[in-house]
């Protein structure tokens, strides 16, 4: 799950890490009321959306009077910002937060993630800050500095001078280093982060602070974090999406034409390579998961079907734990709901597979049964062509 920006510089706050001050609004009539409470004379007005690359597109402005900021606002707040990280649609501006600027000597990068290869959570950090660290990665590797962390032990104050140093800080800014690499990987561990960015973590002042900040958890842990699960923002997340959430579904648009339900996610790829390999490629990704019901089932349906690209669908259940002919009931439960307007074909295999096959085909509907999964995506590929 990602959170905005001023989320997750609330949440650098409550341990100890330094951000610029702001103040988070939704029109512009409150951006007055901000600038008088920040002070200064120099403003950042920030586009609040789940995405990086703001800077480029047009997401910070930095305003050097009240007007200008009450116009930086205006021209955000209710539009769509389009970045390199967001798609062709965008997403939508409905919060920007209004900094005091800051005035940068340095940018520097500092991130905490996951390095699966080697299973340990993974510091990364240069001394290049502000340019996006996929492009550092390809022009300059040997810029970034690495440090794995053992998970039987913690990070500790000698691998923060470690990295400081390789960072080339200064002596006096160590002590501020430690304590936001400590905090950082407190977070990271305390709240199941998947990613913490610093992109840039500035040097002003004698002071290190947080000007960017981006915080992604691990979806399978929210349920354990109350107040983590509190800070999702619908407004920037796919609505389908959403929706398969709430019905325990995982669910991924793509641009083919074969609508997919699948029990299982190596299944469900599994069953992509197929339709790719006869030729033609998949709308979707769809898991619908072990304990499938019929709600559940239905509602995939009705997902797939809102895909404007959809030609036809295949459901490719293996019953395991679920039984098959449960899953044709509730497959024809939810024709009945949603109607049939595509050829669906349907490969069941496993616990009482006969049965759901014979449901199925005595049902009336235009399904096409199968038993065999080569011979089911041949057919549905052929019929949706
Ligand atoms: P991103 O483009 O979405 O990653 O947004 P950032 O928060 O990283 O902001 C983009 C860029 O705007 C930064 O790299 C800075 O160069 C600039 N910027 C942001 N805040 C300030 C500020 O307070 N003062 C100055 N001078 N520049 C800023
Ligand atoms: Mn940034």
């Amino acid at each position: 799950m990602h959170i905005h920006e001023y989320q997750a510089k609330d949440l650098f706050r409550q341990f100890n890490i330094q951000t610029p001050r702001g103040v988070l609004i939704h029109n512009t009539d409150m951006a007055f009321d901000a600038c008088d409470v920040l002070g200064g004379e120099v403003w950042v007005v920030k586009a609040q959306v789940h995405a990086g690359g703001r800077g480029k597109s047009g997401g910070v402005i930095l305003c050097h009077s009240i007007k200008a900021v009450e116009a930086a606002c205006r021209k955000l707040l209710g539009s769509r910002i389009i970045t390199e990280q967001t798609g062709p649609k965008g997403l939508p501006i409905k919060q920007v937060l209004v900094e005091e600027g800051q005035n940068i000597e340095n940018e520097l990068y500092l991130s905490l993630l996951i390095d699966r290869q080697i299973q340990k959570i993974t510091i990364l950090a240069a001394t290049e800050g502000g340019m996006d660290i996929e492009q550092m990665a390809a022009q300059m590797p040997n810029k970034i500095i690495k440090f794995s962390i053992d998970p039987l032990g913690a990070l500790n104050e000698d691998d923060c001078s470690k990295i400081a140093t390789q960072l080339q800080l200064k002596k006096p800014l160590f002590t501020q280093f430690t304590t936001i690499l400590l905090g950082l990987y407190k977070i990271f561990v305390q709240k199941d982060a998947s990613l913490i960015e610093i992109n840039p973590l500035i040097i002003t002042q004698g002071q290190l602070i947080a000007l960017d900040a981006k915080i992604d958890f691990d979806d399978n842990a929210l349920f354990r974090h109350e107040d983590i699960s509190k800070l999702r923002d619908n407004s920037q997340e796919d609505e389908k999406a959403i929706q398969a959430c709430k019905y325990q579904l995982s669910y991924l648009s793509l641009d083919g034409t074969i609508g997919c339900m699948v029990n299982g996610a190596g299944l469900a790829m599994a069953t992509m390579d197929l339709i790719k390999y006869y030729g033609s490629s998949a709308a979707n990704f769809l898991d619908v998961g072990g304990s499938t019901t019929a709600q559940s089932v239905a509602k995939a349906f009705e997902l797939i079907q809102t895909e404007a690209n959809v030609r036809g669908i295949l459901i490719n259940i293996f019953g395991g734990i679920v039984r098959c002919d449960l899953i044709a009931k509730g497959i024809l439960q939810a024709l009945e709901k949603v109607g049939l307007s595509l050829p669906v074909v349907v490969r069941l295999e496993g616990t009482n597979a006969t049965q759901g096959l014979e449901l199925l085909d005595k049902s009336g509907f235009n399904i096409h049964p199968e038993s065999d999964l080569n011979k089911a995506t041949i057919k549905i590929v052929t019929l949706a062509k």
